[in-house]
């Protein structure tokens, strides 16, 4: 008897990042490749001494089965400070707590998909986020991006000429893959479209916090006069993703929905890392560690982006994100980024080809470059010999 599978697994494949990353585990490689945060910032010591202070003072809590919704004082505190950061009227019971934002993603791809429904987003998007809602067998319509986010105009079109669009997700702050934000007048024209439309957004922001220079512009969910706007973030990038805890922030309407789901997944995300993060909040200068991530990461974007000005050809651009993990390289059309990475493991230098961030094909003559996960001598040694690849493969 032969195993058949779902129909909902034919469109799924290994991830490309996942592959090239078990490349990257070699020693000598430089890898900008994963979207891993700096691991000399994660803190510890301070997570030891908060993990026994759990145990000992609320051990059975902390090892026992949970709510689903999760850690109240944890929910408190992240309502608190997304309306401090992000401009938001959010309460406790608005937010969820999943394992990781990517546990969002896949639940809303399950709240709000059937097979044939249209995904909008930008283009290009998070891969793993195609990955995610693929599961549910919609069809994706890739929005044009330009430097300030999705283009709006095409956005417009494409809603007023489709009749089943069910979700539009997008990446508002230094995004993934390309680096670029949203300013403010783009996000109000978004809103506007959205609430003619009236179709729910999922708003991922894992990045928003870790901004370089200027302020944090407002979130689209604090103009959300509707309530369309689903709102999902991380601990991962501003403290650590081994922890794996992530959270939605909707409309309670919504969160109904979601715990429903969540109870069928998991039953609810490990309590014991919530109580530990909502301990440490307690106990340490949360903010201070973000602020060190943000003069970390500063630091590295500037020596990548020096180099690549020293050193790349004039026919190639780059992104000049203001925050976030990434930047994102144009090369010209003849140059196939997979075929050149194959050239730059070979050099010893990794990066992801940037066609995997295109749901629908394309994108082949770029890539993303990750800068929060090496340091600056690696940063400098590296650009060296990605510039290097690109010149011989050019001259070839
Ligand atoms: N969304 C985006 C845009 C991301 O870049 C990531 C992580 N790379 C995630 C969601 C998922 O993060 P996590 O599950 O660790 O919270």
């Amino acid at each position: 008897m032969t195993v058949t599978f779902a129909r909902r697994m034919d469109g799924l494949k290994a991830s490309e990042i996942r592959e090239i990353l078990k490349l990257t585990q070699q020693k000598d490689m430089i890898s900008f490749a994963g979207g891993l945060p700096a691991p000399e910032s994660f803190p510890v010591e301070a997570m030891q001494k908060v993990a026994q202070k759990v145990l000992e003072q609320q051990g059975s809590q902390a090892l026992q089965y949970s709510t689903t919704e999760g850690y109240e004082p944890l929910r408190e505190k992240i309502a608190e400070r997304m309306n401090r950061k992000f401009a938001t009227s959010v309460q406790a019971n608005n937010v969820l707590i999943t394992c990781g934002s990517q546990q969002a993603l896949d639940f809303s791809g399950k709240l709000f998909l059937n097979e044939g429904d249209i995904v909008l987003c930008e283009s290009p998007t998070y891969l793993a986020a195609i990955s995610a809602l693929k599961a549910y067998q919609p069809r994706f319509i890739a929005i044009p991006t330009d430097a300030q986010g999705m283009v709006l105009a095409e956005l417009e079109k494409t809603l007023a000429s489709q009749k089943n669009v069910k979700l539009i997700y997008v990446i508002p702050d230094f995004q993934n893959p390309t680096g670029n934000s949203w300013p403010l007048e783009r996000r109000r024209g978004f809103m506007e479209i959205i609430n003619r439309y009236h179709i729910p957004v999922i708003e991922d922001n894992p990045y928003g916090e870790l901004r370089f220079e200027n302020k944090i512009i407002p979130a689209l969910k604090s103009m959300d006069t509707n309530g369309l706007v689903i709102f999902t973030s991380t601990f991962s990038k501003t403290f650590c993703p081994g922890l794996r805890i992530g959270w939605i922030a909707a409309e309670e309407k919504f969160i109904e929905k979601y715990v429903l789901i969540k109870q069928g997944a998991d039953l609810c995300t490990s309590i014991r890392g919530q109580m530990e993060i909502a301990t440490y909040m307690d106990d340490y200068d949360f903010e201070e560690n973000v602020e060190k991530l943000i003069q970390l990461y500063r630091v590295r974007r500037d020596v990548m982006i020096e180099m690549l000005e020293k050193k790349l050809p004039q026919n190639v651009t780059f992104t000049h994100p203001q925050g976030g993990l990434f930047l994102w390289v144009q090369l010209p059309e003849d140059i196939d980024a997979s075929e050149l990475l194959q050239d730059c493991l070979k050099k010893k230098v990794a990066f992801i080809p940037g066609e995997s961030f295109f749901p629908n094909g394309g994108g082949k003559n770029t890539f993303r470059l990750n800068y929060s996960n090496m340091a600056e001598l690696n940063i400098r040694e590296g650009i060296k010999r990605l510039v290097q690849a690109i010149l011989e493969y050019q001259t070839d």
